[in-house]
């Protein structure tokens, strides 16, 4: 969608004017490392599962969904209470169409004295704050990608914002935030009466505590997860909060009614039942992770220090939409995030990573 040729009688809100549509390019290429996804396809028992739990609610397709997915929602608490040794129950959890439609959900609650972000980060976070007309305050990470601690404070205290977000793993760059930081950023959100969103969509692949353990201290944490990426369950859509359960009330308010389907319930409930199943390709992409690492370090490239399942990665004397495209045109794709001189490649299937380290070893030459 081209972004300045709006038609004059198409009454489009005017925060709306100078924004195109959200989207990495959909190429049909051979080797694709541009969304971090999981590259493992689910197995053939899962799928027939799955299967199964579909069907068992298609006769009642007539009926519309059960409203607020309590079951669903249940097995979700379980499923971080077992990680996190928490103790949250269905009250606990929203779920919605991916995480990001709980990202919007949470613009739409709270979003009234704007929302603070920590660039570069994911930035479906400003999307949302500009397509819901909340204004949108920025202080710059470090040049290693951490926190700004001192300046995150002072922001705070100087705009008041009624949300944060901390996304950790931080996408694009793949760095996470300690715990003790959140903490901080927590109290000082709470000083101004706003909440701390932690996004935690990489978390499955991370070594760090969850911010669900500070959600019993600090009524104001919320934590967003997915199983678009661990989970290796993108195409379904579902993403999930954890918070205080008056969170979750306020979340009931502006969700649209019967949002999530019946089938999207179905598949999820069955996922989470074979959680391991699911899971099991986690440990093996970490390593995979770092072995690539070290093949780009190997090609005198610099790489953040990261705890997802996608690297970014420097220190190429091309610029990054050249060398992006001698990928494509080798039928490899990846991304490039809008960081000069910078590309974030996910981690793939060791085939595709091969793939990936060859072709690249001979554009950087
Ligand atoms: C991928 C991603 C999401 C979106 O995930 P969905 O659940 O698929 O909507 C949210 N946050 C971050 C940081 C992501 O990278």
């Amino acid at each position: 969608m081209s972004n300045s040729s709006w038609p004059d009688w198409l009454p489009i809100r005017s925060n709306l004017t100078g924004m195109s549509a959200y989207g990495a390019p959909q190429l049909p290429v051979a080797v694709k490392l541009n969304t971090n996804e999981n590259p493992f396809g689910l197995e053939k028992e899962l799928v027939d599962k799955i299967l199964t739990g579909i069907k068992e609610k298609s006769a009642a397709l007539n009926r519309y969904p059960d409203r607020d997915a309590n079951q669903l929602r249940a097995l979700l608490a379980n499923f971080i209470n077992k990680l996190s040794n928490t103790k949250f129950d269905e009250h606990n959890i929203w779920a919605a169409n991916g995480s990001n439609e709980i990202i919007q959900s949470i613009f739409l609650a709270f979003g009234g004295n704007g929302a603070l972000g920590f660039e570069p980060s994911y930035s479906v976070h400003k999307i949302i704050a500009q397509v819901t007309n909340t204004p949108w305050y920025v202080v710059a990470r470090n040049a290693d990608f951490s926190l700004n601690i001192p300046e995150i404070l002072a922001a705070i205290t100087k705009s008041k914002p009624s949300i944060t977000f901390v996304t950790t793993p931080n996408n694009p760059t793949g760095t996470a935030s300690g715990i003790e930081e959140l903490k901080q950023i927590a109290v000082q959100m709470k000083k101004v009466g706003g909440l701390l969103v932690v996004d935690e969509a990489y978390a499955e692949f991370s070594s760090h505590l969850s911010a669900a353990t500070l959600i019993n201290e600090f009524e104001n944490v919320l934590v967003i997860r997915t199983m678009s990426k661990a989970f290796a369950f993108a195409g379904v859509r579902l993403g999930y909060l954890v918070a205080n359960t008056q969170v979750i009330n306020a979340m009931m308010i502006v969700r649209l009614p019967y949002h999530l389907s019946s089938l999207t319930q179905a598949a999820a409930q069955v996922a989470l039942e074979n959680a391991d199943l699911l899971l099991g390709k986690v440990a093996q992409l970490r390593d995979a992770r770092d072995k690539l690492i070290t093949k780009l370090e190997q090609l005198g490239l610099t790489v953040a220090p990261t705890q997802a399942n996608f690297i970014l990665f420097t220190g190429f004397k091309n610029t990054s939409s050249q060398l992006w495209q001698g990928l494509v045109d080798k039928g490899v794709l990846i991304r490039d995030v809008g960081l000069p001189s910078y590309l974030r490649v996910s981690v793939g299937t060791e085939a595709e990573n091969d793939k990936f380290i060859s072709e690249l070893t001979s554009l950087i030459k």
